[in-house]
């Protein structure tokens, strides 16, 4: 095929385009938390010849970015619309926007008015709460003991520590903690920490000499605290006598602490014996991959959440092609989804036996292809050196091609964002995220898009 003819194209979209590769540049050139606060929340409202229009989620938002950011911005989108452009401000807020930015602040867990907040994950496509996870015998104590720290936080099971593999449901599970107990007790200070943003945080407070006693105080003052793949602490020798420390103090204090892991506090490498010991001082629960009904339902769920109707021998089929990810369980509903939009196909048994032949599915029944493979039949495909794929250069076309491949590692291997990134020449685990998700809508609204990672799938299945 040729992508001389795919770039062209891109050329004239529009704004979307614009404004997703402004992100593409601003992402890197500040650091993890503010990308995700304050810049993935604005969203593109008009783009003329000279003036770049962006809306922010509340006039707090607007004036903390023009007042930092938005410099970078303007060299962003100057580049990115291939001329130079204005940057400037409104404040647009969709009641939802408001919601996540709110959240999203440090500064911000709560509006103006004092209402509690839903919480969201920068950018998640739909938000994690208990109503729409789906209890099946696999993960139904995870769910209970959940829902009781929700309920009746620093009661009992505590520390709660949750393990499981990738996509089956836990950093859904720690949102709907903080998402639940808000709205039962609006007054609750709850904070959910990946814990690799923990690490950053902590190493930057060290090596930047900033006030420790700022960071021991976000961590310290809260009723529950969920820190998500606590499995990252591996290793990291100064940062866990922090951890430990600050996990004393909550506890002490009748906090209560919420871990996930992919693995069980005794096979997490290179981890202090007393902060292993304290994992496993409180309730250890694993989630295990779903029987078919729970995958049904999921997809059930899901398929009503985006308005399309699938036949039961359909869903059946899909439900029946990946067993151990629910992440992948959902890529293959969108991959059908973005083909019926796409194509304008109506969604039947044959049409979904037909979009997912060869596709991801069949890996999760026998092996899963290495990151090493992905990496070089994308480059292959691409016309360009996996050195450059792993490289520094933003280049448009290069661009593309390493999120292809960073979505396409994502989708048919079981690595962690963080794991990513390190393959792919030592990016954060929130570059990794924008480029799944950015490539996750450019398949449902670019036939190019999804032409191509269908076809990088087949190959990538045939090579392996
Ligand atoms: P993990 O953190 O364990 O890797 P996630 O919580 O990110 O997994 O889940 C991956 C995807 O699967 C998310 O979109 C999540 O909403 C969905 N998911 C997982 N378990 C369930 C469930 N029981 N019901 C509904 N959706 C689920
Ligand atoms: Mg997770």
């Amino acid at each position: 095929m040729d992508h001389n003819v795919v770039l062209e194209e891109e050329d004239l979209v529009g704004i979307e385009q614009v404004w997703s590769e402004s992100l593409d540049r601003v992402d890197g050139q500040i650091p993890d938390h503010i990308f995700s606060s304050m810049i993935s929340p604005l969203k593109p409202v008009s783009l003329d010849a000279d003036t770049f229009t962006i809306g922010a989620p509340s006039s707090f938002a607007k004036d903390i970015i023009a007042s930092k950011y938005v410099d970078i911005l303007t060299t962003a989108a100057s580049a990115a619309a291939g001329h130079p452009v204005k940057v400037i401000l409104t404040v647009a807020s969709p009641p939802e926007m408001v919601e996540s930015m709110a959240m999203r602040s440090s500064s911000g867990e709560r509006q103006e008015d004092g209402r509690r907040l839903t919480p969201e994950e920068p950018g998640l496509p739909k938000k994690y709460t208990f109503d729409n996870f789906v209890v099946g015998d696999s993960n139904k104590f995870a769910y209970h003991a959940a829902l009781m720290v929700a309920e009746f936080p620093g009661d009992k099971y505590n520390p709660l520590f949750i393990y499981g593999g990738t996509g089956l449901g836990k950093t859904h599970l720690l949102y709907a903690i903080k998402d639940y107990a808000e709205k039962i007790t609006p007054s609750i200070k709850v904070k959910y920490v990946q814990t690799s943003t923990f690490i950053d945080e902590f190493i930057a407070t060290i090596t930047m000499k900033r006030d420790k006693a700022t960071f021991d105080q976000k961590y310290i003052n809260n009723k529950i605290i969920l820190f998500d793949d606590i499995q990252a602490l591996s290793g990291t020798d100064a940062t866990q006598g922090k951890f430990f420390d600050i996990f004393n103090l909550l506890y002490g204090s009748n906090s209560h602490i919420v871990l996930s892991s992919d693995r069980p506090p005794s096979e997490i490498p290179q981890l202090a014996d007393r902060i292993r010991s304290r994992f496993e001082g409180g309730l250890t629960i694993d989630i295990t991959p779903p029987d078919l009904e729970t995958r049904l339902a999921i997809l059930y769920l899901k398929a009503r959440s985006e308005n399309v109707e699938i036949p039961d021998d359909a869903l059946i089929f899909i439900a029946s092609k990946v067993k151990d990810n629910i992440r992948s369980l959902e890529g293959l509903l969108n991959r059908v989804v973005a083909s019926a939009k796409l194509y304008g196909q109506r969604i039947d048994l044959e049409m979904v036996q037909d979009v997912l032949k060869d596709q991801v599915a069949e890996f999760h029944q026998s092996r899963t292809p290495s990151s090493d493979v992905i990496q070089t039949l994308v480059a292959t495909y691409y016309d360009i050196s996996v050195y450059d794929l792993k490289g520094k250069s933003r280049s448009r076309p290069l661009v593309h091609a390493r999120q292809v491949a960073m979505y396409l590692v994502r989708e048919m291997t079981d690595a962690t964002l963080l794991a990513i990134g390190g393959q792919f020449g030592g990016r954060d685990h929130t570059t990794v995220l924008h480029s799944c998700r950015k490539i996750e809508s450019l398949i449902k609204t670019k036939r190019e898009t999804f032409q191509e990672v269908t076809e990088l799938t087949n190959m990538i299945n045939k090579a392996n």
